[in-house]
């Protein structure tokens, strides 16, 4: 193939199972909302532990004897509340909009940015008021027309990991399948879709799926679906009529990174049905890191093998009001090139979003 990537031995993985947390929280207001009462009807039905709070951005009692023991349980610990602020934020590059319809995420990506964006906070998050959500973005849209407006869903969270209990992205698909002005996106690293597969979207909804080097998942990306599965999802979406993307993200340099992003464009050409390979879009986003987050990282994976060497990255200002640390230029066009030039060999139709 002129790649020089060698085949490695395929590992037999267990599936990975929707998600089903350990303890669940309501917002009392959230048992006045059709979804708050169906998410409780599933928690009784599973035999889950609730409990009432009164406010889903107070959750303080969660258990655990060390910081890492209680973050590991706000991880499995699900809160389900009212969305109050319908302010949208702004998704610079990949949609105009945040759509808020849950905030956190139960996977344990090391370099994950929600580690440090979300704080103290780390549980997951679900909001019941999907029609105010809704109302919102019809708002939104409206002030942009005849302009696209794009809304991305999975801003603060994983939201397909999530839909089997809230049905969120059903909704929000179904809204956008309507709107001529209106489109919807989302990134995920689950491969439950199943629930997606045979709405109406009308082509109106793009669903993207982060995949990276078989280094980079298996190291860095505990409890998340593997790449087979990933993939494998990603063939049900293309199949269904959904325009199909992938992140490449985090793009981390490491030794052997050419062969990993080589083998990872070659596995996904091959896996991936034909039909899906139309109209096909990628996003690459370089690994990069505050000092917030490397000081967090440190706490809560201390055996990572992700490096965040300061001295070997290059300084650029956050909109986080801190820096951030990428790759020296050098090495950030040696990633780029590479990986454009791969994605072209095996898709010379794709379109190449952005690499930041
Ligand atoms: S799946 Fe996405 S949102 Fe969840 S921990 Fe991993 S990077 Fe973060």
């Amino acid at each position: 193939m002129g790649t020089g990537v060698k085949e490695k031995p395929r590992r037999t993985l267990r599936p990975t199972k929707p998600f089903v947390p350990d303890l669940v929280y309501f917002e009392p207001d959230a048992l006045n909302y059709p979804k708050g009462q169906h998410i409780m009807e599933w928690v009784k039905s599973k035999d889950i532990p609730y409990r009432m709070t009164s406010s889903h951005n107070r959750i303080t009692n969660l258990p655990g004897e060390t910081d890492q023991e209680k973050y590991r349980n706000a991880k499995r610990t699900l809160v389900v509340g009212v969305r109050k602020t319908l302010k949208f934020d702004q998704s610079k590059p990949s949609a105009e909009y945040a759509i808020p319809i849950s905030t956190g995420c139960m996977g344990h990506c090391h370099y994950c940015y929600l580690q440090t964006t979300l704080g103290a906070k780390p549980y997951v998050r679900v909001y019941v008021n999907t029609p105010d959500i809704i109302g919102a973005a019809k708002q939104y849209i409206e002030e942009r027309a005849p302009e696209i407006t794009r809304f991305e869903a999975a801003c603060t969270s994983d939201p397909v990991g999530l839909e089997h209990i809230t049905g969120s992205l059903a909704e929000l698909i179904t809204f956008m399948a309507g709107e001529e002005f209106g489109r919807l996106r989302f990134v995920t690293k689950y491969h439950h879709v199943d629930p997606l597969l045979s709405l109406k979207h009308n082509g109106h909804t793009r669903i993207r799926f982060s995949i990276n080097s078989d280094y980079v998942i298996r190291n860095f990306e505990p409890s998340t679906s593997h790449f087979e599965e990933r993939i494998e999802a990603a063939g049900k979406v293309a199949r269904a009529g959904y325009p199909l993307g992938f992140i490449i993200a985090p793009i981390i340099w490491y030794d052997g990174w050419q062969d990993g992003y080589a083998e990872l464009l070659k596995r996904l050409a091959d896996t991936l049905p034909a039909e899906a390979a139309k109209d096909l879009t990628f996003e690459m986003i370089q690994h990069r890191f505050t000092k917030t987050a490397k000081n967090v990282i440190e706490q809560r994976y201390p055996k990572t093998k992700l490096e965040m060497d300061i001295a070997r990255r290059k300084q650029k200002w956050g909109r986080w009001g801190q820096f951030k640390y990428v790759y020296p230029d050098e090495q950030q066009n040696a990633l780029r090139e590479f990986i454009t030039e791969r994605i072209f060999e095996h898709f010379p139709e794709a379109t190449i979003d952005y690499f930041t």
